[in-house]
């Protein structure tokens, strides 16, 4: 919507005053026009209204046109102001142009009957020009006041023309002084290349980022910042704008986040056992250390595979997946997993994402077969000491009544027994069961014996010789052929007695395991850390069958009859060897004979 103009005529001749009212109130669109007759007048309508445009006569009762002028421009009155003189006055119309008046006509009627376009062509002028200013200032506000740092620079020679208060502050030096420098010598000496080729780059495609530009502030400290910059002509002239951010903060930050990175992934991979982190399809997105060195992936080749795939050389997700259960319910979740001989606990723990869902898995997976192993083993060596010391009592305690038994046998024998057959049978049997009797109290009684003995290097070659030839007169009718690979080993540090029991009672079981003759292999070596000697015992015999393996060391277990067995002898070897400090391990299967491998303390050197 136009309004209509407001135009304010100072003229003091009615008649000539009329005449352009009249011009200007028929012209499309009319001027609401009001009158002045005088100079002062026109000042005081000037001052308290609003004009678009004001026409000034030069000739006027009690002032003149530029007297006018003069006060109009001190009132600082922004209409804009159309100077009308008399022919033949252009001297005073030129002062006048240069007083601030806009423009000129004469009192031609002709000149008179384009006032009207004169007087809007001057509205809008004087209109376009205030927008100008107006975006001048804008634009002159927005420079100044920017956070970021501004800087302008010559094209050619890069001096600097113009730097705003950001600028000035973050370097610490004023715009006077930023004038006399080029923008490189701003810059730290060792980027001098980085910063020729970044303005080579905005000549040559109007505009070029860089990061990471030391600037070197006044008290020669380094500054870093990111600079983006611009080509602007201006006339003949171009001129670089650059945009300078500081980066102190975000470069601080950034080193504070790698650093907390760090140690969280030194922690990840300071842990012994392994932890991978992966997502709902199972696929792996890291693995620690351990996991990594355990599932022979390095993190990229890991990136491609799935957990049941690396761990367990699986195609398809395990029954009871724990990291499923995990992404169903949020909770975290535990099972054992039995692969290749060895036992495995996995817990999965849910990672939400900021909603609180369980966005990937965390798996934490424990080898805890020597956990367990060893646990077993407690168990069992408790037991083991326990039941040998409740027998050993128990044995000791028999031993009388035992000996009263047998002497009223004797008596009953001496008065009876040969002349009635049925009671000298009778009497045999119980004579042998005496004796069998005996026998387990013997071996029983050696338990708390040997704890007695001191220990004492043993050479443990000789040892089985002698051993050996304890049994000579069995291995010699059971044909049985002894190989031996007696190794130049280190001497055992070892209760002397026990061992000689130890190798005795494994040797016995070999000679009875092979009934109709075989091949004894005796082999003596050093563990490869130097301090166990290892004595292996291998015969070709009947075999253990898989169910008894784990029954062997336990007392009283025997797969012989009464008469040959007491099923004590594996039972105190062990225990005999265990406290020593040493083991006993077997291998076998039936009908392949059976290995019995005893391992001792060696004797430091
Ligand atoms: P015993 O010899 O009195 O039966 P042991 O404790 O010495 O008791 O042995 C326990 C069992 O272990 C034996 O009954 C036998 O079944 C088995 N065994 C031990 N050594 C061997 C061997 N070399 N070959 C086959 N079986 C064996
Ligand atoms: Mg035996």
């Amino acid at each position: 919507m136009k309004k209509t103009p407001r135009v304010l005529v100072v003229e003091d001749d009615n008649q000539q005053a009329r005449f352009i009212q009249l011009i200007l109130t028929k012209y499309t669109p009319p001027f609401d026009v009001q009158l002045a007759n005088d100079g002062p007048v026109a000042v005081e309508l000037a001052s308290k209204e609003k004009y678009d445009v004001i026409t000034l006569d030069y000739n006027l009762p009690s002032m003149t046109g530029l007297q006018v002028l003069e006060q109009l421009k001190k009132l600082d009155i922004q209409a804009p102001i159309i100077m009308v003189t008399g022919q033949g006055d252009e001297k005073i119309a030129v002062q006048a142009l240069r007083n601030g008046a806009l423009d000129y006509i004469t009192k031609s009627k002709e000149q008179l009957n384009l006032l009207p376009r004169v007087l809007l062509r001057a509205i809008r002028e004087n209109n376009l020009a205030k927008q100008l200013e107006q975006s001048r200032k804008r634009y002159f506000d927005l420079f100044h006041n920017a956070v970021i740092a501004i800087f302008v620079v010559d094209a050619e020679t890069l001096e600097i023309q113009q730097m705003n208060q950001s600028a000035e502050s973050l370097l610490g030096i004023s715009v006077e002084e930023g004038r006399q420098k080029a923008f490189f010598n701003l810059v730290s000496p060792d980027q001098q290349a980085v910063i020729e080729s970044f303005f080579k780059n905005i000549k040559d495609s109007g505009r070029a980022t860089i990061e990471n530009l030391h600037l070197l502030h006044r008290d020669k400290r380094v500054v870093p910042t990111d600079v983006s910059g611009n080509l602007v002509k201006s006339g003949e002239q171009e001129f670089v704008e650059l945009f300078v951010t500081d980066i102190r903060d975000k470069l601080k930050m950034h080193r504070q986040l790698q650093l907390s990175q760090q140690r969280l992934l030194s922690l990840f991979n300071g842990i012994t056992d392994m932890i991978c982190v992966l997502d709902s399809n199972y696929k792996l997105l890291m693995g620690n250390k351990r996991y990594l060195e355990f599932t022979g992936n390095t993190g990229k080749s890991l990136m491609r595979k799935q957990c049941y795939e690396t761990l367990f050389a699986r195609t398809s997700p395990c029954e009871n997946c724990p990291a499923f259960e995990t992404y169903k319910t949020g909770e975290s979740h535990f099972i054992e997993v039995y692969h290749e001989n060895r036992i495995y606990q996995i817990w999965t723990f849910p990672m939400r994402d900021l909603e609180g869902r369980p966005d990937f898995i965390v798996e934490y997976t424990k080898d805890v077969t020597e956990h367990k192993e060893m646990e077993q083993q407690l168990i069992k060596a408790e037991k083991l000491a326990s039941v040998g010391l409740l027998s050993s009592g128990i044995a000791h305690e028999l031993r009388n009544p035992l000996n009263i038994i047998e002497t009223a046998r004797y008596a009953i024998e001496a008065e009876l027994g040969h002349s009635n057959p049925e009671v000298d049978k009778r009497l045999k049997l119980i004579k042998s069961s005496i004796q069998r009797s005996s026998a387990i109290i013997d071996n029983l009684l050696q338990f708390s014996r040997h704890s007695k003995f001191a220990k004492e290097k043993v050479d443990v070659a000789a040892l089985i010789k002698s051993t050996m030839s304890l049994l000579y007169k069995e291995i010699t009718q059971q044909k049985i052929q002894p190989l031996l690979a007696l190794g130049d080993t280190p001497r055992a540090y070892i209760n002397v007695d026990s061992l000689k029991q130890v190798f005795l009672n494994i040797i016995h079981n070999a000679v009875q395991a092979m009934p109709n003759g075989g091949e004894l292999r005796v082999r003596t070596y050093t563990s490869e850390d130097k301090k166990s000697v290892i004595v292996e015992f291998k015969d070709n015999g009947v075999g253990i069958a898989e169910e008894h393996l784990q029954h062997l060391f336990t007392p009283f277990f025997t797969t012989k009859g009464p008469t040959s067995g007491t099923g004590l002898g594996l039972y105190l070897s062990y225990t005999l060897v265990k406290r020593e400090g040493g083991d006993i391990q077997v291998r076998s299967a039936v009908g392949e004979g059976a290995t019995f491998t005893v391992i001792l303390p060696a004797v430091a050197e």
